[in-house]
């Protein structure tokens, strides 16, 4: 209660910082309103701490139809939370030492994940954040400490009341990501990869700022052969490109914008906020981009379908390197997205090394097929599709062999799409390539792994720590993963989820003898079932769901991770 909370912290002011211990608890601020201060940190400088509020949802009052489905109630969860964090951002200033009088909360960026930040059940709404207890020098301040729980936090809590939104902006956020869902989970009714609605605005700011590029960008318009219209729940029909499933080229010169349609595709696996640009880009949920990764480590993949055995006997079947180069690591990375279950691969030229797609006719004549271990994507992307109902979409400006294994040819001239598939076929007749296919008669075996529990052993028996710097690294104990080039990870809480993953597949899963995609499903499963609290044990305030795809991923580029197929 309030008055607790004043005796508590005027007895706490001038007291050394670690006091600040004592306040840890649950305080009732308001008779529907509850302050946690979950932990506290142990000095100004450390990580903030970690605090919860909660509302009663008698005074909350959020229309149940807000709430009628999973994917509603994620989309007000994560605007809620968005619209709390401009509350707090606007009182966050400095107040002393360190982190004193800072507030943060892990509301994300243009995409919207599913995220722990926010709850909102039958009984109340709850919002988790940090914050800098204040302090001068090491010395409590009590008071600015009072005046931040009392007042500041109370004020921006009104973002837990639904009569603080503009409804309709709040309506309109909801439907949106219900209605991207909703088509989401039509595309295979639809014999469709992917969606981009007309209207779409792609490019970006710029490599470090993924809000919309301001001026100049030419808005997307589905050409007349792909258009397609789909009906929705909230926003009539829509139209735009569908990409059918198949083989999908995406053609045209150097800087006429086919890495920023396929980068738009690769995110579109999210929804994103209105306002992006890309909220009516759809792409099939379980689409991978996947690269070329050279230097990164590998533990046993059956890369045998695109690479026969390596120089000196080397097998293929069970390959593992610290040092990937560009066509094994791309090899690797296909391997794995299908041993999780991709259904789509979207891949791209700027990042895929140029002997792993091609070999032409003429380097046919000169090396002979047993000098060269590595099979082109190109005489492997028609059995995958036809063995495994995987599709592909590949950006390709250099090469005209892949006419032949195309169903569609998308270009880009000057940032507008044309469907080219009718000229491709013609072309594809005039100028035959002459190649000699190489793939053989199947694709080749996906073989699951198992991961081995000395695999998550910290080394020197330390106990394993994980953390994460940014989207680029996840440390787990001694262990540094580096994710900087698993391009649908999109969020900083989505690594540290991951992080929290590895370490529960290790402690949990991995002594069992479960395999890879189960053992990251159970734990993606245990998240939707039971909440991020359960895989972490406390009330987390800054984790976002990541897809099975990036968790495997993150596995893979463990470095201590070994496998048994
Ligand atoms: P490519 O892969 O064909 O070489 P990119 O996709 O890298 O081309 O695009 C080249 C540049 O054009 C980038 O700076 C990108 O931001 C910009 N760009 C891409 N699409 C558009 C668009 N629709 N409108 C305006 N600029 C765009
Ligand atoms: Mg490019």
């Amino acid at each position: 209660t309030v008055s607790e909370l004043k005796s508590l912290l005027s007895r706490l002011d001038g007291r050394g910082y670690k006091a600040y211990r004592e306040l840890e608890g649950i305080y009732r601020l308001a008779p529907e309103l509850s302050f946690y201060l979950d932990r506290a940190q142990g000095d100004p400088f450390a990580a903030p701490s970690r605090v919860r509020v909660r509302l009663a949802m008698a005074e909350a009052r959020f229309p149940a139809a807000l709430l009628s489905n999973q994917v509603r109630k994620m989309a007000l969860q994560d605007y809620i939370l968005r619209a709390f964090a401009r509350e707090l951002k606007a009182l966050s200033r400095p107040r002393g030492t360190g982190g004193s009088g800072l507030y943060r909360v892990d509301a994300g960026g243009q995409e919207i994940i599913f995220r722990s930040g926010c709850l909102v059940e039958e009984e109340f709404v709850e919002v988790r954040f940090f914050m800098g207890l204040p302090a001068a020098g090491r010395r409590i301040l009590g008071q600015t400490a009072l005046s931040m729980i009392l007042e500041e936090i109370p004020r921006a809590a009104r973002a837990l009341r639904y009569s603080f939104h503009p409804a309709r902006e709040l309506e309109a956020f909801v439907d949106l990501v219900e209605d991207v869902e909703y088509i989401r989970g039509q595309l295979d009714d639809l014999g469709l990869v992917a969606f981009v609605g007309d209207g779409a605005i792609l490019p970006r700011r710029s490599g470090v700022d993924d809000r919309p590029l301001k001026e100049g960008a030419v808005i997307f318009s589905s050409p007349p052969e792909l258009r397609v219209k789909l009906d929705t729940r909230h926003h009539g029909s829509v139209s735009g490109m569908g990409i059918p499933s198949g083989v999908t080229l995406i053609v045209g010169g150097g800087f006429h914008g086919k890495t920023t349609l396929l980068e738009a595709l690769s995110r579109g696996v999210y929804p994103h906020i209105p306002g992006d640009g890309r909220q009516w880009v759809i792409t099939h949920s379980r689409a991978v981009k996947v690269r070329s990764e050279d230097g990164r480590f590998v533990a046993g993949v059956d890369i045998s379908p695109f690479i026969a055995d390596l120089p000196l006997g080397r097998s293929t079947r069970f390959f593992s390197t610290e040092d990937a180069s560009g066509s094994t690591s791309l090899a690797a990375a296909i391997m794995e997205a299908l041993e999780i279950g991709a259904k789509v691969l979207l891949i791209d030229e700027d990042t895929a090394a140029t002997n792993f797609l091609i070999r032409d006719a003429r380097m046919q004549a000169l090396i002979p097929r047993d000098k060269e271990p590595i099979v082109p994507f190109v005489d492997k992307v028609r059995l995958l599709l036809r063995d495994y109902g995987v599709s592909t979409i590949l950006v390709l400006g250099g090469s005209g062999d892949y006419l032949d294994v195309a169903d569609r040819v998308i270009a880009l001239d000057n940032y507008r799409v044309y469907d080219l598939t009718a000229r491709a076929r013609e072309v594809g007749r005039r100028l035959p390539s002459r190649r000699q296919p190489e793939g053989g008669d199947s694709f080749g075996l996906v073989c699951p792994r198992r991961p081995l529990p000395e695999s998550f052993k910290p080394r020197r028996g330390r106990r394993e720590r994980v953390k994460t710097r940014g989207l680029r690294e996840i440390i787990f104990g001694q262990e540094v993963i580096d994710v900087s080039l698993v391009e649908q990870l999109v969020d900083d809480s989505q690594a540290r989820t991951i992080a929290e993953i590895i370490r529960y597949f290790g402690h949990h899963l991995a002594p069992k003898g479960v395999g890879l995609r189960e053992g990251v499903e159970m734990a993606l499963e245990l998240i939707r079932q039971k909440g991020f609290d359960a895989l972490v044990g406390y009330p987390a305030g800054d984790l976002a769901f990541p897809r099975s795809f990036e968790v495997a991923a993150a596995i893979n580029r463990l470095r201590s991770l070994k496998v048994q197929q």
